[in-house]
């Protein structure tokens, strides 16, 4: 299988507009002839399915939650990036590229990642057209801070409550189309297996959530906006909700999964607090704005962090990054947090974390001023901890918390399979092997809002309107496939909750495929993943029925996905012999314990094909050229 990137040809600051001069139009009264699927109704599905109803197409958008607003995006807390250069600090188009494909360790495709930057002005634009109430400045302009990886303050936030702005707004346009009648939406109601027809993606299988009833739904083409699989280690900062299987059933099917070893942990998380703990909570990155983070210089020092004086504090990002200081990028950050706490010098009870303190932003600004930019992430951190971080020292861990890998797509946000497109985070797209902070939001809405509404005309125009409706014996084939795949699960009668399997792959994910990884230890992982698996299928208890409200199946359905789809990131994980970005093999490494990349034989993306479960899957190379951009040795000191 050849990989063709659709990369335009041209100048790389041209290339998306003459790009968008060259493709095809559906001509407005003919739009209202396709009907498009839109699976995800987050910041990038919501945004997709209203511009393309804008513009007149027919869109079913599909979400398991209640409503749309409930989506993951709403968690988003920091904020989002754009190239405004508001603050007049010398940032630009080309450097909040450069910074972006930097900041993914040169994994990334130079052409995507120019246009998301050059797309990123026109979304704070739409966003403030729409009411999003960014915060402002005394005067009234648009106010901005900085977030990891960048010297500039580019980024636009709504206090720590970013995402569920934004999600408001795409949910307005999404709603006004609902009402008139161009985006049906089908809440509680989960995808479980894309249909193909003589290999183009003609429809969807979709469980209804409340009733447990199969159906089949068929549209001219389908866009999945599904969001990320960091969920598959158990203990994320995702939405429990979050997973894998909308994304992995299209794999099955023949898409092509994109580098699935590059997954983002944060370092600034609440600590794990015991072993029955269900989910993490994320503390914004913005708070490294202002708090400073540090460890006692001394080893298993265990008086209370007022007690410890300034000399005997290592503000260690400060002291080994003394450029970015706090604000290195996120890959950086966590491992500097593992290599103190591995040295025996991590606070709290389980010596896992590190302090993130405000002392001396609040000696500085007031507190008023740090209420006012962070105050319900305050609030949020002292629900959970009990502790007070106006007066103490908040205590933080990296924790995994999104994934750069995801299905693989050309520059029109199309998979390998004709008609399968992917937006969001459930693609492989812009962000290499390391997504700097407050670019997730800018991708998803630069997907959905601007990129889709093109491409997608482009496909339709030449493919055509879907030949086939649900009668179709595709749509029949994998409605039973769904069915006996659920009555299987329900019949087994074992003793293990679905929770207890996946808690246990969790672990296994999170020692020998976390923050760092060895070939010893993929390969442990990869030994013990199809035997959990069977485990799964032999000893699963599931209560309740399939023709009914039944949360326990669904998270049955979601963690035998989560138990494919394991292997194959570990084998990613195991067959990328370098170390980038967020994928840090511990056998390359400088003396200081930097990443060591290996240009000549990495520099690619790896793209899987499935060949049956258990069974090796095959590996497509996409080289990546830059043209524009050296690659040289990430630093940050
Ligand atoms: C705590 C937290 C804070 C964050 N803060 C920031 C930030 O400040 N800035 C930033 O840039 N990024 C941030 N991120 C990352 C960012 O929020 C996400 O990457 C982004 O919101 C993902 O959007 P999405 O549209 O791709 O997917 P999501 O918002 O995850 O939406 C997925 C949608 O797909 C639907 N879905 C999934 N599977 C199925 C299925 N099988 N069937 C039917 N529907 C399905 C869901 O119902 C949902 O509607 C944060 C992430 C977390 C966890």
């Amino acid at each position: 299988m050849k990989l063709e990137s659709r990369v335009p040809d041209g100048p790389l600051e041209q290339k998306w507009d003459r790009y968008k001069f060259q493709l095809k139009l559906v001509n407005p009264a003919n739009k209202r002839k396709f009907n498009v699927i839109v699976v995800g109704s987050g910041l990038s599905g919501a945004s997709a399915a209203a511009s393309m109803a804008e513009l007149g197409y027919n869109v079913d958008c599909f979400c398991y939650q209640d409503s749309p607003r409930r989506a993951h995006s709403v968690a988003a807390q920091g904020g989002i990036n754009a190239a405004k250069n508001y603050q007049n600090d010398g940032d630009s188009v080309y450097r909040l590229f450069h910074d972006t494909v930097k900041g993914g360790d040169y994994r990334s495709r130079e052409a995507n990642v120019y246009r998301l930057a050059q797309l990123s002005t026109n979304i704070i634009d739409q966003c403030v057209a729409q009411g999003v109430p960014f915060a402002r400045e005394y005067g009234g302009t648009l106010a901005n801070r900085s977030f990891g990886g960048a010297q500039v303050s580019r980024t636009f936030y709504a206090r720590g409550q970013t995402g569920q702005q934004l999600l408001l707004g795409a949910y307005s346009a999404l709603s006004r189309q609902i009402a008139a009648g161009k985006v049906k939406m089908h809440p509680r109601s989960e995808m479980l297996d894309l249909v193909l027809v003589d290999g183009r993606a003609v429809g969807i299988t979709v469980r209804d959530l409340r009733t447990g009833q199969i159906s089949g739904h068929a549209g001219d083409a389908v866009v999945l906006a599904t969001g990320g699989y960091a969920n598959t280690f158990f203990l994320s900062t995702n939405a429990k909700g979050c997973n894998v299987t909308a994304a992995y059933r299209a794999h099955r099917r023949g898409a092509l999964f994109a580098n699935p070893c590059f997954t983002q942990i944060h370092p600034t998380c609440i600590p794990v607090s015991g072993d029955y703990q269900s989910k993490l909570t994320l503390m914004s990155e913005s708070l490294r704005n202002d708090g400073r983070i540090w460890v006692p210089t001394a080893k298993a020092d265990s008086r209370k962090p007022g007690q410890i004086p300034d000399g005997e504090r290592d503000y260690y990002l400060e002291r080994r990054y003394p450029s970015f200081g706090n604000l290195v990028p996120r890959d950086v950050a966590s491992r500097a947090a593992k290599g103190v706490c591995d040295e025996g010098r991590g606070v709290g009870p389980s010596g896992l974390g590190v302090y993130l303190d405000f002392a001396d932003a609040i000696g500085r600004m007031g507190v008023d001023t740090i209420r006012d930019k962070y105050g319900n992430l305050f609030e949020m951190y002292e629900k959970i901890t009990g502790e007070d971080p106006y007066r103490v020292p908040m205590r933080i861990f990296p924790a995994l918390h999104y994934t750069m890998g995801g299905l693989w797509v050309d520059y029109n946000l199309m998979s390998n399979v004709p008609g399968l497109f992917v937006l969001g985070e459930a693609n492989f797209s812009d962000h290499g092997a390391n997504r700097l902070g407050a670019s997730a939001l800018m991708q998803g809405l630069a997907d959905g809002y601007f990129i889709i509404p093109y491409t997608i005309g482009d496909y339709l125009s030449r493919a055509g309107t879907c030949p086939v409706d649900t009668s179709h014996a595709e749509f029949k084939g994998s409605a039973e496939e769904a069915t006996s795949r659920i009555d299987r699960l329900l019949s087994i009668g074992g003793t293990r909750t679905p929770d207890s399997f996946h808690r246990e792959l969790g672990r296994l994910l999170w020692d020998h495929c976390g923050m760092a990884r060895n070939a010893q230890g993929l390969q442990q992982a990869l030994e013990r993943i199809p035997a959990l698996r069977q485990e799964f299928h032999a000893d699963l208890k599931l209560i309740g029925v399939a023709s009914d409200l039944n949360q326990t199946l669904e998270k049955a359905g979601r963690v035998a996905d989560f138990l494919e789809f394991a292997e194959l990131l570990c084998r990613d994980a195991l067959t990328r012999d370098e170390s980038c970005g967020a994928h840090f093999r511990e056998e390359h490494q400088t003396p200081e314990g930097e990443a060591v990349r290996n240009d000549e034989q990495y520099t690619h993306v790896s793209a899987w094909e499935f060949t049956g479960v258990g069974q090796e899957p095959t590996l497509h190379k996409e080289q990546l050229q830059f043209d524009n951009v050296s690659l040289s040795t990430r630093s940050y000191k």
